[in-house]
């Protein structure tokens, strides 16, 4: 039988914010330095499709324990939260789970998300990542209700390999559809993630390419990582980036582009041609930890510092007992000050044991990507 792989909500978790206060000013900075400026939230812990990397049918089944409708944060409580975090730093929020349109009525959050400005007065980067299947139906009222840009994944173009890989029966032909209606609608760039499994996916790299080179869309390849302890993840199946950019160079030449920023994930490189880009997202082989910027909001209200986190802090409990805005933005300041994960950097350099990897971690879906 299945089991649960995530820590159970403990009150005696309660995050700290006792002591002197401390109002948000715009600017958090943890133990190396890390301002937070990103968050991700996810919106349900259920999904439609059973990726076989990140929530195998095996563990996923019809015994497992989803969490209750009354776990789940609700939109005032996502909203009450989300504005805390923007008081102090976050820039971009996003949407994720799970399969974040399943969650009924979304749009409602995403109207009461896309009004939050940042602590400079800008609106927020507010977008979504989705499996793509209902996005045909919803993009037009998603862009509607203020999202700004939509990530799309899709990890491959053969049907019979992308049912195999979404174990869900699902065809590809339903998020192409869903990726043209985005970038109809104006959710534009669509970005598309690719995650690549070594001796799984990998033939479908260049018809990837060859397909979104000159539509507008962003497709960007990800490193099979070794997230949760479901997925049974081996080193054999992570493709290094450099091996999928050699790929693709093969037969369309690539140029190395800038980087958007300090924070960005994706190496980017541009068709000689002109026509787009593509960028490669190498969590496994080269560590990005330095400029991670980013805090995770699971479905049940807990906030992980790291996607290999193996615990997170109640904020939940904070709420739901009755704290105060300025107690829940003290409590993650004290939260985001003593931060110090880095776990991808330290499971790539020669000889270190990160601790994280003899606990059980968080699942992928649990927290979202
Ligand atoms: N269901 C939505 C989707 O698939 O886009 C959002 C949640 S999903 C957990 C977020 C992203 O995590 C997806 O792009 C997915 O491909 C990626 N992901 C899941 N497990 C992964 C793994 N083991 N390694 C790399 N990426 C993974
Ligand atoms: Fe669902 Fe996304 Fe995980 Fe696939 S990657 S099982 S679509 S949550
Ligand atoms: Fe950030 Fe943790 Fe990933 Fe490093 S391993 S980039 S700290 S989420």
């Amino acid at each position: 039988m299945s089991r649960r792989i995530i820590p159970v909500a403990d009150i005696s978790a309660m995050p700290d914010y006792s002591g002197p206060a401390h109002a948000p000013r715009g600017e958090l900075t943890d133990t190396l330095a890390r301002p937070l400026r990103d968050l991700r939230i996810s919106v349900t812990d259920r999904c439609n499709f059973r990726c076989v990397y990140c929530m195998p049918r095996a563990v996923f089944d019809k015994d497992y324990p989803f969490l209750p409708h009354g776990a789940l944060l609700t939109f005032e409580e996502i909203e009450r939260l989300a504005r805390v975090f923007v008081e102090h730093g976050v820039e971009k929020i996003r949407l994720t789970g799970g399969e974040p349109l399943l969650r009924k009525n979304l749009e409602f959050l995403i109207e009461r998300l896309a009004v939050l400005k940042t602590a400079d007065g800008r609106p927020l980067d507010l977008t979504l990542t989705t499996n793509g299947s209902l996005l045909a139906r919803k993009a037009r009222s998603l862009k509607d209700a203020g999202l700004t840009r939509v990530t799309v994944s899709l990890d491959a173009l053969d049907d019979a390999l992308f049912r195999r890989m979404n174990d869900a029966d699902f065809a590809v032909d339903d998020v192409l559809k869903g990726i043209e209606a985005a970038h109809d609608v104006g959710l534009a760039p669509v970005k598309v993630n690719m995650v690549v499994k070594n001796g799984t996916n990998d033939t479908e790299i260049v018809p990837m390419a060859r397909h979104f080179k000159g539509t507008g869309a962003v497709l960007r390849f990800i490193e099979y990582m070794d997230v949760g302890t479901s997925n049974g993840w081996n080193m054999t199946e992570v493709l290094p980036s450099a091996d999928v950019i050699a790929r693709i160079a093969a037969h369309f030449p690539l140029i190395p582009l800038e980087a958007h920023s300090a924070a960005e994930t994706a190496q980017r490189w541009g068709y000689a041609d002109g026509s787009g880009e593509v960028g490669v997202i190498s969590s496994v082989t080269r560590a990005f930890c330095g400029s991670c910027t980013r805090a995770r909001l699971s479905t049940e209200g807990k906030l992980y510092l790291c996607l290999f986190a193996s615990s997170g802090h109640d904020l939940r409990a904070l709420v739901r007992n009755g704290a105060s805005d300025a107690e829940i933005a003290t409590a993650v300041a004290r939260i985001w000050h003593t931060r110090a994960d880095r776990y991808s950097q330290l499971r790539g350099s020669a000889g270190a044991t990160p601790n994280a990897a003899e606990e059980r971690r968080v699942e992928m879906s649990y927290i979202g990507g």
